[in-house]
């Protein structure tokens, strides 16, 4: 598929060849048909998924902290990009000002913008008529006839290119002088760039942030009316002479046809490449010189990815000491300006345009210490049983770190090739050693780095006090910190040093198989055979690599087997393994040392000849499989190769499972522990073609392989993921449970964001905040009751809450207006329309569900994440089953609230009559017919009767059910939980929530709360029943307080008979303090509480849930019905999902509130 670039110079190629015509520009006309039928349909895409989202999460800051904005907009077209923005930015846009040559543009944007008929206008609040100029937006020096800017002293708070930097040249002079329009005061404005077909050269401006679309399409009717208009709009002229022109517009329809790739799927269009980039710069944007003046400059030789090299940074920056790169923190942060780091130089992402990257090349020394050499302080690591240690500089080569350590009989476990860099070990490592020693990232010890955060050079861990810089600094967070850098190293500073525990050299033997396979039937075979006889039964000291390939017209499977040993007589006899028995004799065999295992890698010396004679450039994602045996993984592992777009592309299975395994997830950030394979997708193309439609075939390749492989996956490895919007959903499936984890600790150390550009980490929210999940049946009002709920918070009296309602349906209406042409803005605003469209809009999306199943899950982070401004979030429109379960350990820091808004049978109809339905088409009652909260498998949070007409029993509602959640003794009682770091186990933070009980008046203030955030009826309450041990203190009393009997659950064989008991496996913290995974039986006094009674269950934590559960189970056996519980924690821990085992048991329908919400362990 050709880019729209390649596809211009192809017709202005043709043009002049074709004849010598005299050219001439097109008329407005002309260029407004070119423009409609590129950004019509597909073009809509581009905006949709890339412009508007970025351009939304871009100027929120700066749009939030002002009172009103002014904007300029320099070619706008016929619609103004902003009047795409949330409701609530928009708002805020007081003055438009555009420069638009074109006419009919011009005048249709005026109209657009002051709508005569009852529409309203996309920016409603501003002061005046927009003023827009239908001139070009020129240079300072080039304007001839006064002012072109407007008023010389018109300032602007942001400055939009949406798409018009096309003939502007230099374009940095045209940034340069927008920059001369922003504002200064109070915190400066920004200019953002939007360009299609990915180069954007603007030499020597540094961008505060830019983002990439690379897979943008345009999709064009192969029609010949249709290119007629669109060829000259896409080559920029028409030739004067009328029959030439014709001519040339009948070649230039064949240029189009032979570069337009087709689909199946659309047989009449033809689609183009065309990717888009995203700039932002602000004042800062011209300060470069500054930082250069300080430090030395380095050569774009230090980057090996080929795709990197493509782009331009601002500069390329190589320290040769420490200060260097304090110097480059500091000036980053002064200047709110992100970095890209090299180490070795094999990432995509290692170089950004108009970045500056820090190359740490010039960090190359490796040292070796054995005993006594570390200076006698084995540092906050003193658990390591190693007596050697690596210390490898920054700049290293896995090469350069093999070799000098084999030369002192040791070794690092790295990775399989010489020339990866600090990238690998700071993002895991996987390698031939993996299953005996574990990842890379799980021998370092101990970093020196600089924080990103302050340009302070820290010492984390274990490093010998030899290779501790004078100036380094313990940060308080040093555990988090090491935890972090352990697998997902690249995003929390720019690291210096790493001490790595050593292990004694070893020497390989590695034997080689290949066999051709003639249908997916061998394929399964030898596959199924190789894991389950040969790999699975392997010593740990082994390691089998499998590939599968195209060669010489067939499916070819490739296996190596690599075993290391310490004793070197070993190899003078094959050590016995099942191998020779499935496998037969291998092809080759050979015994290496550590340097010499680089060379025999099979694709390096075997597959394709040789690694494709080594002119290559590849592009590789890798995702974690269980097993490769089974016939479904099989078959799609066999299909990948045989779609493969290049000869060359191949899947490499890599042996995990041994030491990778004993980690558990959530000791170091890695997360990914559970796998036997590695699956690496390698798309491969010859050298010549990069950057051509090969090379991003290739690359397409193999982002369709990992999208096919994902659902098989157990996840995702985050090296080489990057800021590419296709690595999201693989980044989604790295790093296991440790993902809010990770989100926060981005965002305290990394607060500004320096480190923009490693593998992508969600975002985490400001504060603890209140998501309202608004459910409930069609037409009983929910956006109504939403709305009234949004205005009471502000109301709040201890402090000005701020409130906002979204619907999580609106990015459907989005995706399903742009593929259908259904107009967007009636299907947001117009309830009929939207009435009308609902069956389809409800295919539609189970059919992206269908495809995408965490797509879900994805709009409800999005909608969170897109407001992290305000205090309350009330989502409507959701469609899951029990929300609260299934999400709340996506936001694990968040009181997540499920209200359902029931009406009348009655008063439902009536509203449907008079306004059609108030959902928005992706409701999940309206597409079961869901009438009634009985109808439910689960109990949301709190019910709303919506039955009378008016605000005020809504109000009524959220002032008695909504505002204690937001009440000043909550937060009193969460202070009271003191955090423990490193307890039971290093690397967890315990939360204290017994404790509460321990502090002055701590356990009176939890009683009150507990008995007032009860949503039932004390009254109607037989019993509090509770478990050993917090359990006890809470229930106990509260139940004093409510006076109600309490029910004690304890320990087998504590109670006297009759008694009733299950099984309870242990808790969560227990687990954790002494690794048991012991069950024991709980009971309870069978006739302490009668059957049929209604009880309260109360806990101090809600965390796994197990606990409960077995509780519950307890209960029922007692013969208390589901019906009649509830409970009541103190505290909530949502990222371990107790709820959603809760609901899985089957006690989904049991009301569960917990008073306080905690992130992490
Ligand atoms: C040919 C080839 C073979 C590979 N083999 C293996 C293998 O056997 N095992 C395996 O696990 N992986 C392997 N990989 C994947 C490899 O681990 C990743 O590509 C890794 O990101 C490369 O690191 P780098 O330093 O070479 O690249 P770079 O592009 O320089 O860096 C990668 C990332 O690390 C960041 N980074 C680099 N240095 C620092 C620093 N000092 N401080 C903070 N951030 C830093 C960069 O900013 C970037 O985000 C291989 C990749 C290739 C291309």
């Amino acid at each position: 598929m050709a880019t729209l670039d390649s596809l211009k110079r192809a017709l202005r190629q043709t043009a002049k060849t074709t004849a010598s015509s005299p050219k001439q520009p097109l008329s407005d006309t002309q260029y407004g048909v070119g423009f409609d039928i590129l950004v019509q349909d597909s073009g809509c895409m581009a905006y949709q998924d890339f412009i508007i989202p970025q351009l939304s999460q871009l100027l929120s800051p700066l749009f939030i902290s002002r009172t009103h904005i002014s904007a300029l907009e320099i070619g706008p077209g016929p619609k103004s990009i902003l009047g795409h923005l949330p409701a609530h930015l928009r708002r805020k846009v007081k003055r438009y000002t555009a420069f638009e040559p074109n006419g009919l543009f011009a005048t249709r944007l005026e109209e657009w913008l002051c709508p005569t008929s009852e529409m309203k206008s996309p920016l409603p609040c501003l002061d005046g008529p927009p003023d827009i100029h239908r001139v070009p937006f020129v240079l300072k020096d080039t304007i001839v006839n006064g002012n072109n800017t407007g008023d010389d002293e018109d300032e602007y708070d942001i400055i939009l290119f949406c798409h018009s930097m096309y003939g502007m040249k230099p374009k940095h002079r045209f940034i340069e002088r927008a920059l001369e329009l922003l504002v200064e005061r109070p915190q400066g404005g920004m200019v953002a760039v939007f360009h299609r077909d990915g180069a954007l050269h603007l030499d020597g401006l540094v961008c505060h942030r830019t983002a990439s679309f690379p897979s943008g399409v345009v999709r064009v009717a192969d029609d010949d009316e249709v290119l007629d208009c669109f060829a000259p709009f896409i080559a920029g002229f028409i030739i004067q002479d009328v029959d030439v022109d014709e001519a040339i517009r009948i070649e230039w329809r064949k240029v189009c046809r032979a570069l337009g790739r087709r689909e199946e799927a659309h047989p009449d269009h033809l689609f183009f490449s065309s990717p888009e980039v995203m700039a932002a710069f602000t004042q800062h944007a011209t300060t470069l010189p500054e930082l250069t003046a300080q430090v030395p400059l380095g050569k774009d030789q230090a980057v090996k990815n080929r795709e990197a090299r493509l782009y331009r940074p601002a500069s390329m920056i190589r320290p040769t000491e420490v200060r260097h790169v304090q110097q480059c923190v500091r000036w980053a942060l002064k200047h709110g300006v992100g970095l890209t780091v090299i180490g070795g130089g094999h990432s995509g992402h290692c170089l950004r345009p108009n970045v500056v990257s820090v190359d740490m090349g010039a960090f190359d020394k490796v040292h070796i210490l054995t005993a006594g050499d570390d200076g006698g302080d084995a540092g906050s690591d003193s658990g390591s049983d190693s007596s050697s240690f690596v210390v490898a500089e920054a700049g290293c080569k896995t090469g350069d770190i093999v070799r000098k350590a084999m030369a002192a009989g040791v070794t690092v476990p790295l990775g399989a090739r010489p020339s990866v860099g600090a990238g690998l070990w700071l993002q895991g490592g996987i390698g031939h050693l993996a299953r005996l020693h574990g990842l890379a990232c799980d021998a370092i010890v101990g970093v020196v780095m600089v924080s990103v955060e302050t340009g302070q050079v820290l010492c984390v861990g274990h490093v010998p006090s030899q290779h501790r810089p004078a100036d380094a600094v313990r940060p308080a967070n040093e555990p988090d910190l090491l935890w972090a850098i352990k697998g997902a190293g690249t995003n929390f500073g720019i690291v210096v040093s790493a001490t790595f525990k050593a292990y004694t050299a070893p020497t390989y033997l590695t034997r080689n198989w290949v066999f051709p396979l003639s249908d997916n039937l061998e394929a399964r075979l030898r596959l199924s055979d190789f894991d389950k006889l040969v790999a699975r039964k392997l010593l740990r000291n082994c390691s089998a690599d499998a590939y599968l390939y195209w060669d010489a017209g067939r499916l070819h499977l490739g296996v190596t087997i690599i075993e290391s040993s310490t004793s070197r007589s070993t190899f003078e006899t094959f050590t016995p393994t099942p191998v020779g028995a499935t496998l037969g004799p291998e092809d080759a065999f050979k015994a290496v040392d550590a340097v010499g295992l680089f060379e025999t890698e099979m694709y390096v010396s075997g597959m394709h000849g040789g690694h494709g004679g080594g002119k290559t450039s590849s592009f590789k994602r890798c995702l974690f499989l269980k097993s490769i045996g089974e016939a479904n993984v099989v078959d799609r592992l066999v299909v990948a190769v045989k779609t493969r777009p290049s000869p060359l592309c191949y899947l490499h299975l890599l042996q995990g499972g041994g030491a990778v395994g004993d980690v558990a997830a959530d000791a170091t950030a890695f997360g990914c522990r559970d796998w036997e394979f590695a699956c690496v997708i390698t798309g491969v193309w010859d050298r010549a073609q990069d950057g051509t439609e090969a090379a991003r075939s290739a690359v397409r390749w193999v982002y369709k392989v990992a999208e096919e492989l994902l659902s098989l996956s157990s996840g995702a490895y985050g090296a080489d993921l990057g800021p590419d919007p296709r690595d999201a959903t693989l980044a989604a499936k790295a790093f296991g449970p440790n993902r809010p984890r990770l989100a926060r600790l981005k965002y305290s150390l990394d607060p500004r964001n320096v480190l923009a550009y490693a593998c992508p980490l969600p975002k985490a929210l400001m504060e603890q905040k209140v998501v309202i999940l608004v459910t409930g049946e069609s037409c009983a009002g929910k956006d109504y009751c939403a709305n009234v709920w949004v205005s009471v918070f502000p109301k709040c009296t201890h402090k000005r809450l701020t409130a906002r309602t979204v619907s999580i349906s609106d990015a459907t209406k989005r995706e399903y207006a742009a593929t259908t042409g259904a107009d967007l803005d009636r299907l947001l605003e117009d309830r009929a329309y939207k009435e009308q469209h609902r069956p389809a809009l409800t295919r539609f999306f189970q059919e992206q569900v269908r495809q995408q199943p965490r797509l879900p899950e994805q709009h409800f982070l999005d909608a969170v994440y897109g407001a992290v401004d305000v205090d309350v979030l009330l989502i409507t429109g959701m469609r899951d089953e029990a929300p609260v379960a299934a999400l709340s350990h996506l936001v694990p820091d968040t009181k997540l609230l499920e209200v359902h808004v029931q009406a009348s049978k009655q008063t439902r109809q009536t509203r449907r009559g008079c306004h059609g339905s108030d959902d928005n088409g992706n409701n999940k009652d309206s597409s079961n017919n869901r009438s009634n909260l009985t109808a439910l498998d689960y109990r949301p949070s709190l019910a709303f009767a919506n039955d009378t007409a008016g605000n005020e029993a809504a109000e009524r509602f959220a002032e008695q059910h909504l505002l204690p959640f937001f009440h000043e003794d909550l937060q009193r009682l969460a202070n009271m939980v003191r955090p423990i770091p490193n307890f039971p186990r290093p690397d967890i933070e315990f939360r204290h929530v017994l404790g509460i009980s321990q502090q002055p008046g701590g356990l009176a203030l939890c009683t009150s709360l507990l008995e007032t955030h009860f949503i039932g009826d004390w009254a109607k309450v037989d019993a509090v029943a509770c478990c050993e041990i917090g359990g006890f203190v809470y229930a106990s009393a509260l139940a004093s307080q409510v006076d109600v009997p309490l029910v004690l659950i304890r320990e087998a064989g504590k109670l006297p008979p009759p008694t009733v008991s299950v099984i309870k496996p242990p808790s969560h913290i227990s687990s954790l303090a002494s690794n048991s995974t012991k069950e024991k039986r709980i009971e309870m006094e069978r006739d302490v509480v009668p059957r049929g009674a209604s009880v309260v269950v109360v806990d101090d934590v809600l965390s796994t849930g197990e606990t409960l559960c077995a509780v519950l189970q307890l209960l029922c056996k007692a013969g208390i019905s589901a019906e009649d519980i509830s409970i009541m924690a103190v505290a909530e821990f949502p990222v371990h999902r107790g709820r959603e085992l809760l609901h899985r048991r089957g006690f989904g329908r049991i009301n569960i509130q917990s008073l306080l919400v905690f992130g992490g362990a």
